[in-house]
């Protein structure tokens, strides 16, 4: 089969394109999983952190992409247990799954325990710690596949899988109530997504966008905000919450000075790049901490997230802005990620929806 493969790690100023298409075997599904035929991958911000390697993928190569869309096309039948996993669906209806950032967690630990298997210490990532969906096929646990609900595409669907629900993970941490005040410093693909949310189950909440670039501005104003300004520019009103997703350090402080009184910050990143590291020395206690502000971040998704989230997305219907790129193309995906040429979401087309 075809596949984007990651074979060595860094920057992305020094090897603007990573990924090198190869030809692989098809994977075999082990005990438990099904084999996907892909239909689309969404490209995340976190590939970047793994292929620069602040998050770095335990071995190589390996086949990036974790919001995955597809059929399948094949199952081993029974778990590890003997149980006997989902059928496969009538292959005369065929109907899409998604696979998300969570590929398994222990089931076991304190964490799996008590609904969240996100923090468990036996976590295991899609297309990190296993292969992802830049490829023609994948396999996955039956256990951590999601039923695609019929209202979406598949090109649709694809973003709401990460981007969607750690935006919605992040929306519940963040705690607002209608008509309180939100914050988004950072506006990709799971920015834009929130603000849709937003809109819809907070009606009276005024959200205000924090972006670098014009055009991120101009796209959230175009979707609703109450305004838009740049990274450390002042808003009308301090805020009750805000959502960062950026992958520097000036936002979070400029952010904390934006905070109500008892508010909250929620980090919605896996990794922080170290080029403005510096800008922590600018928090000034008073300003920035003091008044029982809080800071909390978030890390990965549960199963729940993702299925909630789904089927929210689809009672609403609340659809992403898509930008789709050939599977060939994942490396000038990437860069225009890095390099914010963003409206919306990035997704890799691989195969055509059937
Ligand atoms: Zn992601
Ligand atoms: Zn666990």
């Amino acid at each position: 089969m075809k596949a984007m493969l990651l074979e060595r790690l860094g920057p992305l100023s020094e090897n603007p394109a990573p990924l090198r298409l190869a030809d692989v075997p098809v994977p075999t599904p082990g005990p438990g999983e099904v084999l996907l035929k892909v239909s689309v991958c969404g490209v995340c911000h976190t590939e970047l952190d793994e292929i620069e390697g602040r998050t770095p993928p335990p071995r190589l190569p390996v086949i990036l992409g974790h919001q995955v869309v597809g059929t399948i096309v094949g199952c081993r039948g029974h778990d590890a247990a003997g149980r006997s996993i989902p059928r496969l669906p009538d292959s005369s209806v065929p109907s899409s799954v998604g696979v998300a950032w969570i590929f398994s967690a222990c089931g076991r630990c304190e964490y799996c325990r008590t609904g969240r298997e996100n923090l468990c210490p036996d976590f295991r990532a899609t297309g990190r710690d296993t292969d992802g969906g830049y490829a023609e096929y994948m396999a996955v646990p039956a256990a951590f596949a999601y039923p695609i609900p019929a209202a979406l595409t598949d090109a649709e669907a694809a973003p709401l899988l990460c981007a969607g629900a750690i935006g919605y993970r992040s929306l519940r941490l963040a705690d607002i109530r209608d008509g309180q005040t939100l914050g988004l410093t950072g506006f990709g693909a799971s920015g834009h997504l929130v603000l849709k949310l937003v809109r819809h189950r907070c009606p009276k909440t005024r959200v205000c966008v924090f972006a670098r670039s014009s055009e991120e501005r101009e796209f959230a104003r175009e979707l609703g905000a109450a305004w838009a300004g740049d990274t450390e520019e002042e808003p009308p009103e301090l805020l009750d919450a805000i959502i960062d997703t950026t992958p520097a350090w000036k936002p979070i402080v400029a952010a904390l000075e934006r905070l109500k009184p008892g508010a909250r910050l929620v980090v919605n990143a896996i990794r922080k790049e170290d080029a403005d590291r510096s800008a922590l020395l600018g928090l000034d206690y008073p300003r920035h901490l003091w008044l029982e502000k809080e800071v909390k971040t978030v890390a990965n998704v549960t199963r729940q997230d993702v299925s909630e989230f789904l089927e929210l997305a689809a009672e609403i219907p609340l659809k992403p802005e898509v930008q789709e790129y050939p599977l060939e193309q994942a490396n000038q995906a990437l860069l225009d990620l890095k390099q914010r040429r963003i409206r919306g979401a990035k997704v890799l087309r691989v195969s055509n929806e059937t």
